[in-house]
C-alpha cells in the first residue's frame, strides 16, 4: 500500500507554508519520509565547488522536499485540488479517483485476468 497519496507526473497545489497557493508537478515521492519533491516548490539554493575542470562551480537552485501532507492533487478533470478516493471499478481494477467530481484519475492495480 502506498503511503502517499500523489504520484510523480502529478499536478499539485500546496496547502499550506511558505508555499501555500503555489501550484507544480511532483518531480520526486519520497515515500518513506512521506514528502515530495514539487517543481518550482521550496527552491534552495546550493553552493556547489568547483570540481576539477569540467564542472564550474557556482549556485545551482534546487527543490527541496515538502511533506506530502501539505499537497493536494489538481484534478485534471475538474482542475480543482480535490481529495483523492480509492475504488473498485467493475472490471477488478483498483483506481484512483477525485472525491469533487468523481472522474477516474488512473489505475494503481489493474486487475489481474
Ligand atoms: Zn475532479
Amino acid at each position: 500500500m502506498s503511503k502517499v497519496h500523489v504520484k510523480k507526473e502529478d499536478n499539485v497545489f500546496v496547502l499550506t507554508g511558505k508555499f501555500a497557493g503555489k501550484t507544480g508537478k511532483v518531480l520526486k515521492v519520497l515515500a518513506d519520509d512521506h514528502r515530495v519533491i514539487v517543481e518550482g516548490v521550496n527552491e534552495v539554493a546550493k553552493h556547489k565547488k568547483p570540481r576539477g575542470r569540467s564542472t564550474q562551480g557556482g549556485i545551482i537552485h534546487q527543490e527541496a522536499p515538502i511533506a506530502s501532507s501539505n499537497v493536494m492533487l489538481i484534478c485534471a478533470s475538474c482542475k480543482r485540488p480535490s481529495k483523492i478516493g480509492h475504488k473498485f471499478l467493475a472490471n477488478g481494477d483498483k483506481v484512483r479517483y477525485c472525491k469533487s467530481c468523481g472522474e477516474v484519475i488512473d489505475t494503481i492495480i489493474a486487475a489481474s485476468k
